[in-house]
């Protein structure tokens, strides 16, 4: 799995915004459609482009440029703190395809060995994904990884795009093992995006320093 850690200056500044405890719910969830818009501005620099010609009310040609793939790229939001980050990313892909898979941590059962959760996964509805596709998947968290390997496990079983993303706002090198594993073990070409890699988890499962719970502060708890 490749990450890429975005260092844009604009990305860190939106992301400072998020995890100050003062930043109530409405400039919390804006900040996130910032950030997402942001982000997909980075993400689509790693799309292959081709050179065209197109001619100018002045009746000149004049040469530029058409982003190759993103006709067929899928989003899947990862309901419900993905939302507004979905919100943004739409801005810079907005002829993606559009899936929705409603997952939650099992909180109550604790975080369990392994630093791993149980992920009860209760609505999913996605488009077909086909050979062609590049397979956007968006949680701004990714703090221990088991809701993301679910969603991965899920989305696989519909089919094999070209490649996967992760967009996320905030990840941990936990995660980030664990889903290393994942593509190993499932041979798929997946690239992480992600505005830091913070060092910790607390005994509850949440990311140190981090930003909190990211559902409950863009959605009033
Ligand atoms: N989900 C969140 O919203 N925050 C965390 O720190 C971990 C998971």
């Amino acid at each position: 799995m490749k990450v890429k850690v975005l260092d844009h200056p604009y990305i860190q500044a939106v992301l400072t915004v998020l995890r100050d405890r003062r930043t109530g719910q409405i400039e919390f969830r804006k900040s996130l459609v910032r950030i997402g818009r942001a982000i997909g501005f980075e993400v689509i620099k790693d799309f292959e482009t081709e050179e065209v010609f197109v001619e100018t009310p002045l009746n000149v040609r004049a040469r530029g440029v058409r982003i190759r793939g993103v006709d067929r790229v899928v989003i899947v939001t990862v309901l419900r703190a993905a939302w507004p980050l979905v919100e943004g990313l739409i801005k810079i892909f907005p002829q993606a395809r559009q899936g929705i898979v409603s997952a939650r941590r099992v909180e109550e059962k604790g975080m369990l060995a392994g630093g791993r959760f149980e992920i009860e996964i209760t609505y999913v509805k996605l488009p077909k994904i086909g050979p062609e596709d590049t397979v956007m998947l968006v949680d701004p968290m990714i703090a221990t990884g088991s809701t993301m390997e679910e969603v991965l496990k899920l989305i696989l079983s519909r089919g094999r795009a070209r490649k996967y993303l992760i967009v996320s706002v905030i990840a941990t090198p936990h995660a980030i093992d664990r889903l290393s594993r994942f593509c190993s073990e499932h041979g798929i070409d997946l690239t992480m995006y992600t505005a830091s890699i913070d060092p910790e988890l607390n005994e509850d499962g949440y990311i140190v320093p981090g930003l909190g719970d990211a559902g409950d502060r863009a959605f009033g708890g």
